[in-house]
């Protein structure tokens, strides 16, 4: 008999079985993936470590969060920088002086207010004779933040892109996290700390897992552990929440990349992990070339091969891995009324990004599991 039956070894799971393992909790976790990590799950190919899932950057604010995840594998320095093209050209991402100057040829943070200021004068016009003051959606939003020129070339196309709907069909909250600097900084994140596990994600994973039973192959819905009672005191739940209550109110929308990965014969083939593609013309969303996670300097050229990922961004369908919530109305309506089902569950606890049905990234999952064993 164990304290937890832990459906998922994602990084919730996996926290929560290790925390509960170190307060003396017998704990069985199970995963229908033939592995363990969840999205966090890293393949090698050709000696590098490929982030099968899609790109996983670690970064928080939260030194607790930090510490802790260090103290089970040490993280290295990578930070953060992609790089879009459209139409050939390269530009600096998140926005920020490199950005404008490659743009408009502007050298101060003040040219590039002045420029910027110019550049959405007619959004703001016509929100102010519409008599709104704040963004209604993606579309207002980034003319507002920076200007007709960057809307076009590096958001609008590449969002449209990556959630299959026109702009001024999508919240504004989603590109609210985009950071626009009048430095000349290249960091995605605003983060004091951020970082790849040194030697993979599994590594990670690993360490958490330490000591605990795990079964992987193992779909809580097709299996003996359906019946959870026999087998512990409580559950913990980290898969989608509709699939837990057998769609009862209708299924929630998710969506989903699909990954074309492929061995090139070169030992760096983009100068970059992260190159975003924001034009309509070239079919993915961005090309993720692994070996820049954890390479850096003559290492890059002492591994002959290099690995790439091209990033398709499609609507979810079933059998496909659901990655990103569709937190739009009716979805978030739809998952509330599950959620109030779940309150009523006895001894469940439901947790992690399908169960919660909320975009997380990796340390708020951390800290969230982190802060319920305080
Ligand atoms: P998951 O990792 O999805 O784990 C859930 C597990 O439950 C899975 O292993 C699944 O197989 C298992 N499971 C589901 N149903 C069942 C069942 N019926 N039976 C048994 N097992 C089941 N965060 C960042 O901080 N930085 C990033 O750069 C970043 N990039 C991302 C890129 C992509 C493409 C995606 C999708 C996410 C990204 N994230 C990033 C978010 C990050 O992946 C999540 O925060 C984290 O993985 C959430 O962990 P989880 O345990 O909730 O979910
Ligand atoms: N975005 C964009 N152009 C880019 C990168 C991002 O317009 O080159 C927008 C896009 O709408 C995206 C949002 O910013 O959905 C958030 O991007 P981020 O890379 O932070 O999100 P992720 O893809 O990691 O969830």
């Amino acid at each position: 008999m164990y304290d937890f039956l832990i459906v998922g070894s994602g990084l919730f799971g996996a926290t929560f079985a290790h925390l509960a393992s170190k307060r003396g909790k017998k704990c069985l976790v199970i995963d229908k993936r033939p592995h363990l990590g969840g999205n966090v799950y890293c393949e090698k190919v050709e000696g590098i470590n490929v982030h099968k899932y899609g790109a996983h950057i670690f970064h928080t604010n939260n030194k607790v969060v930090w510490d802790f995840v260090n103290s089970l594998v040490p993280f290295n320095r990578y930070t953060n920088s992609p790089v879009a093209n459209y139409h050939g050209k390269l530009y600096n991402l998140p926005f920020n002086m490199n950005t404008f100057y490659q743009m408009w040829g502007v050298i101060t943070p003040e040219e590039a207010r002045a420029k910027i200021e110019e550049q959405k004068a007619d959004a703001v016009a016509k929100m102010k004779a519409d008599g709104v003051s704040e963004p209604r959606n993606l579309e207002e939003q980034g003319l507002c933040l920076v200007g007709k020129d960057i809307f076009e070339k590096l958001i609008k196309e590449y969002t449209e892109k990556q959630w299959g709907r026109p702009c001024s069909d999508l919240p504004a909250f989603i590109i609210k996290r985009l950071p626009v600097r009048f430095v000349f900084d290249n960091n995605y994140f605003n983060d004091a700390y951020q970082g790849i596990p040194m030697g993979s994600y599994n590594k990670l994973t690993e360490a958490l897992l330490n000591g605990v039973d795990c079964k992987t192959n193992t779909d809580f819905f097709n299996s003996e552990y359906k019946d959870w009672r026999k087998y512990a005191a409580q559950l913990v739940y980290t898969g989608p929440i509709d699939e837990y209550f057998g769609y009862q109110y209708g299924k929630l929308d998710w969506r989903t990349v699909s990954f074309k990965t492929r061995v090139v014969d070169t030992p760096n083939y983009q100068g970059n992990a992260v190159v975003n593609y924001t034009s309509h013309e070239v079919p993915y969303t961005r090309i993720i070339e692994h070996k820049h996670f954890e390479m850096f300097g003559q290492t890059l050229y002492d591994c002959p091969k290099t690995v790439l990922s091209e990033e398709y961004s499609t609507e979810y369908k079933d059998g496909m891995e659901p990655y990103y919530p569709v937190n739009d109305e009716k979805n978030n309506q739809l998952a509330e009324q599950y959620r109030l089902l779940a309150a009523q569950e006895r001894d469940v606890l439901f947790g992690g990004r399908l169960a919660e049905y909320k975009y997380y990234d990796m340390a708020p999952i951390v800290e969230k599991v982190l802060n319920m064993f305080q």
